[in-house]
């Protein structure tokens, strides 16, 4: 017998943040997940499981407002599982107290560690690489290596980006502080502010547009933009017009950030949601990250799609997510100090 739970009142803003609401229902047999990602992102894995176990997968998807539900609902909410992109919703999630550590499970273990949290209270299941895409008829091979070299004066009015505050952006300023430190992580933010083409607004694929309409030469995006642009017949000329950078080759590598998942605190479906869990850590889940998103699976020994396979393969920034996780707060404050976005 299904039992629908009541959603406690938390405002009507609050509720037009989901999109596409429907009852959870917390018996056996189900998994309930919060999701930041989008459902055709992550259904056809869903619908995979469900195939394979007989357990029903209900996701409810949010823009905004899931560690606020989370906290309202408290012991009685129906969720399960968190999906979430960006390193900064995982480790809010696990600070607010709202997450359980699944450490000690088989395909915990079998993620990297710098791509997991050390408690396991999260952990990344696709990585994405912050590539630098650059102009193929005005920009030379080997004229931008690094991301230190977007502080360089010569891009001066050639670069574009989104908002310095998106989560992308604020885990690159993290990275550039962990690495150097905050006071050459500002000068460094403030060279690439005085180098933008225009204020910084759209997405990352709007910064590659910009590029093939002439208006900037660089832009700093998440590598797997390139394959959504390379589907989409009206964007293909966007991705056509620039060549992929992977950044800091000669030395660290290149910045990594993680779409990942997390279970609650009060989950009621633990065991089924544990299930999930091991089901796309696994080669075939993580596969078909790989072969229909587009992401880089978390795990190593998994097959590239062809289009990875032709930018061939690159060194990653080893750093640890948590460590990018410390630095998102002065990453923010940097980003206001310079005023990237003004
Ligand atoms: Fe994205």
């Amino acid at each position: 017998m299904k039992i629908k739970v009541r959603l406690p009142f938390i405002g009507a803003a609050m509720v037009s943040a989901f999109v596409g609401l429907t009852p959870l229902f917390a018996s056996a047999g189900e998994v309930n997940v919060y999701s930041y990602r989008k459902p055709k992102l992550i259904d056809p894995m869903f619908e995979v499981f469900t195939e394979q176990t007989g357990i029903k997968v209900n996701s409810v998807f949010a823009k905004k407002g899931m560690l606020e539900r989370l906290e309202s609902e408290g012991a009685n909410s129906p969720a399960d599982l968190v999906f979430t992109v960006d390193i900064g919703r995982l480790s809010d999630i696990k600070n607010a107290g709202l997450t359980q550590s699944v450490n000690g499970k088989r395909f915990a273990d079998d993620i990297p560690e710098n791509f997991r949290d050390p408690e396991g209270h999260w952990f990344g299941l696709t990585t994405r690489a912050r590539i630098i895409a650059a102009s193929k008829d005005r920009v030379k091979p080997d004229e931008i290596l690094s991301y230190e070299d977007l502080a360089d004066p010569m891009w001066k009015g050639r670069i574009c980006t989104r908002s310095g505050k998106h989560p992308y952006m604020t885990a690159l300023i993290a990275s550039m502080i962990a690495q150097h430190g905050e006071p050459a992580a500002k000068e460094w933010l403030m060279g690439v502010k005085s180098n933008l083409a225009r204020k910084p607004q759209g997405n990352d694929r709007a910064q590659v547009k910009a590029i093939s309409e002439g208006v900037c030469d660089l832009a700093v995006i998440n590598h797997y933009y390139m394959a959504k642009m390379l589907k989409d017949p009206e964007q293909v000329p966007w991705a056509e017009s620039v060549n992929v950078i992977f950044p800091n080759q000669a030395d660290r590598g290149t910045h990594m950030n993680v779409s990942g998942m997390a279970l609650t605190k009060h989950a009621p479906n633990k065991d089924d949601a544990l299930k999930l869990m091991a089901f796309l850590a696994s080669d075939q889940g993580q596969e078909m990250y790989v072969q229909k998103n587009g992401e880089y699976p978390v795990k190593a020994g998994i097959p590239w799609s062809d289009l990875q396979n032709s930018w061939g393969p690159f060194k990653e920034d080893s750093l640890g997510l948590s460590v990018i996780a410390d630095n998102r707060a002065a990453a923010v404050r940097l980003a206001d100090e310079v005023g990237y976005n003004d």
